[in-house]
């Protein structure tokens, strides 16, 4: 395992004149460091970036899409090595972590499949006016410490697709397999096509601040969310915004509870809960509530929490220091409050660890129901009426995604519409596509990544207005 990985800049290998530190989140220790980047060398990329653009933008896309999927190829061929750093930055155990890496590479190729459309709006006598959708320069991506390489590669594939290049930042607490995949990649696309740069809380409002770029493409929270759209605005910058949310999942009585309740608990659980879609509020039907709440203790007692790199433990730790104390906060908080916890296994003593842990019933209100926690903890909350029940699940600032379970399919649609999110999922959870838009509503987002709709996130689109001979 490499102990430091270089930034990617102008196709060449870049260290920085300081670093930040990287932790295993299964032991808190340090093992790696990763470069800061200073003004300068934001400066250089940006730069870099800059030149490469022409050049990229009338490359063909066949061309473009076999570097994706050259690309694609090139991470496949050192999933094994990306895993195993995964595993000790990320924390999440083999299996996952390996499905991210292999996830990654398939969503590039898949991407590459996308076609740029021209719009014919008018095709009369005198003339035919064809809407294209060209690039917009230089790409600004941002990206979150949860799935740290997938992410990244929805933010890549469609802007080098579309003709863009890019300066990316991964998070710092996660940058290793990201400065890794960059390094992987200088040899696939042409120098400064795409540039990948680390450093601290100081580097993401310097880059969103930068004039040189076109567009901020942006994973994290909503409150991060905000201050990006603040700086972008003073220039104009194009902006996606994929942010937070605190998705309901809705149970019905018809349910066999045996047979969903280890998907619910997974939709909640995976990546010991640091998804943006899992399932935050579980809001299940009176009739099976108490039966639904055991099996669910029940999963949280036997399913294994530990060291990701160890083989068998189906759930990591807390990704990072900062996290681990909020969640914990949240959790001793609804304990003071006399609100019921139901603890999962218990964990290892050091580390980021916290037991998967349920709250029976808490009141509407309280923090554990209307807070992102994005850790192991969560609210199981009753229901006997279908109004009462989506006025609750809709009355969040949040709609990024949500679910229902029933064995009555047509009901359980009928409340998928109702739902005020951007991705509903009947009988199963977390599931995203590469052709299909995910797109928070509210403030979970503002623009949509994935499919075509994502891809043209990264284009602007250009009439041409062209006379027929008289
Ligand atoms: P975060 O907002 O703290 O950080 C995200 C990224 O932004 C990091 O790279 C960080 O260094 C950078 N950053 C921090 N401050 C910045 C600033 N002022 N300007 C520019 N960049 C800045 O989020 P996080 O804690 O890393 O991730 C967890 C959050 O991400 C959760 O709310 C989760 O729901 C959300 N998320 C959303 C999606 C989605 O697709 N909607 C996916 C994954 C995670």
């Amino acid at each position: 395992m490499p102990e430091q990985c270089t930034m990617t800049i102008d196709g060449g290998g870049v260290l920085g004149q300081t670093f930040l530190e990287v932790r295993n989140p299964a032991t808190g220790a340090v093992f790696a460091q990763a470069p800061e980047a200073d003004p300068a060398q934001l400066e250089a990329a940006v730069e870099a970036a800059t030149r490469a653009f022409p050049g990229w933008r009338d490359t063909s896309i066949n061309l473009r899409k076999k570097a994706l999927v050259k690309a694609a190829e090139t991470i496949e061929a050192h999933a094994d090595e990306l895993t195993q750093l995964f595993v000790a930055e990320q924390g999440r155990p083999i299996l996952g972590a390996r499905m991210e890496i292999l996830g990654a590479a398939m969503w590039l190729k898949a991407t590459a499949m996308l076609d740029l459309p021209v719009d014919v709006t008018e095709d009369s006598a005198t003339r035919r006016i064809e809407v294209h959708h060209v690039p917009l320069g230089v790409v600004c991506g941002i990206v979150p410490w949860n799935f740290p390489v997938l992410l990244a590669i929805w933010k890549i594939g469609p802007a080098l697709l579309a003709g863009n290049t890019m300066v990316l930042k991964p998070s710092p607490f996660t940058p290793l397999c990201t400065l890794r995949i960059g390094e992987l990649l200088r040899d696939v696309f042409p120098a400064g096509v795409l540039n990948v740069i680390s450093g601290g809380d100081a580097l993401g409002p310097l880059m969103t601040a930068h004039p040189g770029f076109a567009k901020i493409s942006f994973t994290g929270s909503t409150a991060t969310g905000k201050r990006v759209m603040e700086s972008a605005a003073k220039d104009l910058k194009r902006i996606t915004l994929e942010l937070g949310g605190n998705d309901a999942a809705i149970v019905l009585p018809d349910v066999d509870v045996d047979a969903v309740a280890e998907q619910i608990f997974e939709g909640a659980f995976h990546n010991t809960a640091q998804v943006c879609v899992a399932t935050k509020r579980l809001y299940i039907h009176s009739d099976i509530y108490d039966a639904m709440r055991e099996r669910l203790h029940a999963l949280a007692q036997g399913l294994p929490v530990g060291d990701g790199s160890q083989q068998g433990n189906r759930y990591g730790p807390v990704q990072n220091e900062p996290q681990y104390r909020r969640v914990r906060a949240l959790i001793e908080e609804a304990r003071a409050e006399g609100l019921t916890l139901l603890e999962g296994a218990p964990v290892p003593d050091k580390g980021y660890f916290i037991p998967l842990t349920l709250v029976d019933n808490p009141p509407e209100d309280s923090r554990v129901v209307t807070e992102e926690a994005f850790g192991p903890v969560l609210p199981l909350l009753k229901f006997d009426d279908i109004d009462d029940v989506i006025a609750r699940a809709n009355a969040t600032e949040y709609g990024l995604a949500g679910a229902v379970w029933a064995a009555d399919i047509e009901a359980a649609t009928a409340i998928a519409h109702r739902l005020d999110t951007g991705t509903i999922w009947i009988n199963q959870n977390l599931q995203s596509t590469p052709f299909t838009p995910l797109a928070g509503a509210k403030q979970s987002g503002f623009g949509q990544e994935n499919g075509v709709p994502g891809l043209l996130e990264f284009t602007r689109p250009k009439a041409i207005f062209i006379p027929k001979a008289a």
